[in-house]
């Protein structure tokens, strides 16, 4: 059996999700709705990035349900969106689907 790497000493840590994630998620859906991206291509490849280069521009926000929610690191709306639009310039401008 394959050893689960994102354990510790057995405990699971899988469960830790970064807390952006599915604000970014959401944002994407709407904004790729926009008129202003009608041409642009949201193949699974270029989602993934858009989605990854949006996480990695916020600072993250690690948690669990059962943890407690350090609100040092505030997200806000507008704050994805701009990172999503950072994304969607570079994805736009670069594609990496064939
Ligand atoms: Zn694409």
């Amino acid at each position: 059996m394959k050893a689960d790497v994102y354990s510790i000493k057995g405990y699971s840590l899988k469960e830790m999700r970064n807390e952006n994630e599915r604000g970014v998620c959401r944002q994407i859906e709407k904004m790729i709705e926009k008129d202003e991206y009608k041409d642009m291509c949201f193949c699974g490849v270029c989602l993934e990035d858009i989605y990854g280069l949006t996480l990695n521009k916020l600072p993250p926000k690690y948690k669990h349900s059962r943890t407690l929610m350090l609100k040092k690191y505030k997200v806000s709306e507008s704050d994805i969106q701009e990172a999503i639009q950072y994304a969607m310039d570079i994805v736009g401008k670069s594609p990496n689907h064939v």
